[in-house]
């Protein structure tokens, strides 16, 4: 068996010794002795973003806005019904972000989804005018 030497004593010890024996110096690096494995219980890691959320409700509501338009947009679109939830949905979802509201990721895909809703409507109108009636 390989001896492991304590870098605090310099005392010989079996290689699966976590604690040397003469001074309790412990050992780092052994892997299997984590003694804070426990306290993670206690801090679950969605934790904090739950703690937010009653405070930003109100703000959130421009962006969840924006990326409901944005999908409107584009359901409308390949409907051909019409552009405004596009651009209703894109500006929401800028006003949204140059404001700092939260929800960030949820303005931009909404000014992501009004602008494909906004680009699609072009390209079938496109299309539409290029076809020969
Ligand atoms: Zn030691």
């Amino acid at each position: 068996m390989e001896l492991m030497k304590c870098p605090q004593c310099g005392s010989q010890f079996p290689e699966n010794t976590r604690k040397c024996p003469v001074c309790d110096y412990i050992l780092d690096g052994s892997g299997y002795y984590e003694p804070e494995s426990d306290i993670s219980q206690y801090e679950p890691p969605y934790g904090s973003v739950y703690e937010e959320r009653p405070e930003q409700t109100g703000g959130t509501g421009l962006a969840i806005a924006s990326m409901v338009l944005g999908i409107v947009a584009i359901v409308l679109t390949c409907l051909f019904i019409g552009i405004l939830p596009g651009i209703v949905g894109l500006v929401l979802g800028i006003v949204s972000i140059a404001k700092d509201k939260p929800g960030k990721g949820m303005a931009v895909a909404g000014i992501v989804t009004s602008a494909i809703g906004i680009v699609l409507f072009f390209l079938m109108f496109a299309v539409i005018l290029a076809i020969p009636t």
